[in-house]
């Protein structure tokens, strides 16, 4: 048997804080009390957002946590041509579609749907996706192509979803409510949720799926917040005949109002913590994983 590959996906958008320090030595644990590998992936996809020196501190935080992982790193900006070939795979099954709307005119086109009853959200608190894209003239959608108009490329929810069977997945850890062992992947709780946009060749979802697959990642090890998106992975595992990893999502580590810790909140950043002299025993402690 293979050893079990775990993998640590941090995005370079800010410093880790305790919830990652809690998902890194999570997976590290596992991957040395398996005999398995430890891998770590950079996901910065969004341009805008990840930074170099965000990058750097990974490296420098994970270190100091006295977690080790496989060279070299993956990082997904290395690798947009890949996921570039995954949507026109997804586009020639007839799977996606470009949306022209703007993140303003979506906002106001679900204010408008929610003047007259209630309008569906995904497991995130997002609207649906309410505009015309996906029902819009061939001749149309050609003319705003060429025309270079911005857009969104998203999924058909409802023809992927036709195209596949029931889907589960394997959980080990547990849901938001609960759900543990043979959990029914849902990811038409998402709506048509986007792969891609006109200047960025993948998603965070196509992405995961694409590297897991691509790593040969066994086990995804991650925080709760992810939980349902693993429906929409699943789904692109099957649409794209990647194989699946088995999961376990794992509780987040909460502030003291009970919130999800953000990449903003400084006083559980792990530099910081450091720099007022937290060991990194105590740091295993506040997130609850005893030394291995
Ligand atoms: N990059 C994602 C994040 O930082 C995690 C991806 C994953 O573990 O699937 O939230």
């Amino acid at each position: 048997m293979p050893p079990p590959v775990f993998r640590f996906a941090p995005s370079p958008n800010g410093f880790l804080h305790l919830g990652h320090a809690r998902s890194a030595l999570l997976n590290f644990d596992l991957a040395r009390q398996s005999g398995g590998r430890m891998l770590l992936r950079v996901e910065d996809i969004d341009a805008m957002r990840c930074r170099p020196e965000y990058e750097q501190a990974i490296y420098e935080d994970l270190a100091w946590l006295g977690i080790s992982w496989e060279e070299p790193v993956r990082r997904q900006s290395e690798h947009l041509a890949l996921y570039r070939e995954a949507v026109e795979r997804l586009s020639r099954d007839g799977l996606l579609y470009p949306a022209f709307e703007s993140r303003t005119e979506i906002a106001r086109m679900v204010e408008e749907k929610e003047r007259s009853g209630a309008w569906p959200r995904d497991p995130d608190g997002a609207p649906f996706y309410p505009g015309i894209g996906r029902h819009l003239a061939e001749v149309e959608r050609a003319q705003r192509l060429r025309a270079g108009a911005p857009y969104a490329l998203r999924l058909d929810m409802a023809a992927a979803a036709a195209r596949a069977r029931t889907l589960t997945w394997t959980e080990q850890g547990a849901g938001p409510d609960g759900e543990t062992g043979d959990v029914l992947a849902r990811p038409e709780q998402w709506g048509d949720v986007i792969l891609a946009r006109k200047d960025t060749p993948t998603s965070y979802h196509l992405a995961v799926a694409i590297d897991d697959a691509l790593q040969g990642v066994t086990h995804v090890v991650r925080g709760q917040d992810l939980f349902w998106a693993t429906g929409v992975h699943r789904l692109l595992q099957e649409l794209l005949g990647l194989p699946q990893p088995v999961y376990r999502h794992h509780a987040l580590v909460l502030d003291d109002a009970g919130q999800k810790l953000s990449k903003s909140t400084r006083s559980t950043a792990l530099r910081d913590l450091r720099a007022s002299g937290a060991t990194p025993a105590e740091v295993r402690r506040l997130v609850g994983i005893n030394p291995s």
